[in-house]
């Protein structure tokens, strides 16, 4: 494929890129947004997003981000679906490598979020899609009357137990520790729901089936004590790491693997912006990561008119 210049290139398209998008094509630059999954990142996960301003009620995150990208591409963002693979920075000019052929820009806003930690156990890989699944919103209607469980403690995973309650006739939460690390509000909804049982100290140490998942092997850390859990499914939430590995050497990472960048979303690579939860110290939540993206857009809109 012939390579294609565009005045920004926008890398994911979860609430930072298309805030990003709606910015850039809004100020007339002419704007690509690559994401290589589901248009609406993370947030697509959560059933009911209720922080996020404007939405008395709360809102579904597949609602709200589809309104994101509707509105950014009214504004004529353009949108490609690969997985963006490559970075390479010439002076004014970026190049982006794509299985869909070389990209450039003048300027790039990397927004590119998270992807989900694994448990890393003997059968997670292999039961993957036959009931191991990362994400609630787009599985849990394959678990109606099944017994589920969520492995993992913070507000993500929590979000996701709550989700569940839609469609499974129980749901497990599994935490290695003994106290919920969700936002208060979230741990009340989560201790009156009726079909969710806390599993505390608790971790998983394999995942066990035949054709489908039937069950989870257990270990409580307190008392070293194994036990097994009869599941048709299971939902892994414990955490997530930067989506940068094809940035390494190209740009400054922290320990974690998230980009470093300034109040103006700049890497110190000119011309390159960082956005959302890929930003070290983001608040990782909606909000930050369409405030970032706004950021990054305008003082990219700034350099490239310089
Ligand atoms: C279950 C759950 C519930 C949540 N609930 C809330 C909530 O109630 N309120 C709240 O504020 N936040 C919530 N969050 C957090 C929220 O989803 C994130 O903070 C937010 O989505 C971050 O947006 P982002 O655009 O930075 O990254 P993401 O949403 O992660 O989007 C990044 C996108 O980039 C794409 N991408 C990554 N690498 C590449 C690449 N190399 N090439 C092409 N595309 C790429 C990914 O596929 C993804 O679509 C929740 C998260 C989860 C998982």
């Amino acid at each position: 494929m012939a390579e294609r210049k565009y005045d920004v290139i926008i890398i994911g398209g979860g609430p930072a890129g298309l805030s990003a998008g709606l910015y850039t094509a809004r100020a007339r630059l002419k704007t690509l947004l690559i994401e290589k999954g589901a248009v609406g990142g993370m947030i697509i996960n959560a059933g009911l997003v209720e922080n996020y301003p404007g939405f008395a009620d709360g809102v579904s995150g597949i609602d709200l981000t589809e309104a994101m990208h509707k509105q950014a591409t009214k504004f004529g963002m353009e949108m490609l679906s690969a997985e963006v693979t490559g970075l390479k920075v010439d002076g004014k000019n970026k190049m982006i490598t794509t299985p869909e052929g070389d990209f450039s820009a003048g300027a790039v806003i990397i927004a590119g979020g998270s992807e989900r930690q694994k448990l890393d156990v003997p059968g997670e890989a292999e039961y993957i899609g036959k009931g191991v699944s990362y994400c609630a919103t787009c599985d849990g209607a394959f678990f109606r009357d099944k017994v589920v469980a969520v492995i993992g403690g913070g507000n993500a995973a929590v979000a996701e137990a709550l989700e569940l309650v839609k469609f499974a006739s129980k749901i497990y939460l599994v935490h290695r520790r003994h106290e919920l690390r969700a936002t208060k509000v979230v741990q009340e909804k989560a201790f009156t729901e009726k079909k969710i049982e806390f599993i505390w100290d608790t971790v998983v140490t394999a995942v066990l089936g035949e054709a489908f998942v039937k069950k989870i092997k257990l270990r409580n850390l307190k008392t070293n004590k194994e036990s097994e859990l009869a599941v048709d499914g299971v939902f892994v939430n414990i955490g997530s790491q930067p989506a940068t590995g094809y940035l390494q050497g190209v740009l400054a990472l922290d320990a974690v693997g998230a980009i470093v960048a300034n109040d103006r979303m700049e890497t110190g690579v000119p011309g390159v912006y960082a956005a959302g939860d890929i930003r070290s110290g983001s608040i990782r939540q909606t909000i930050g990561a369409a405030g970032d993206g706004a950021v990054a857009a305008v003082n990219a809109g700034k350099y490239l008119g310089e």
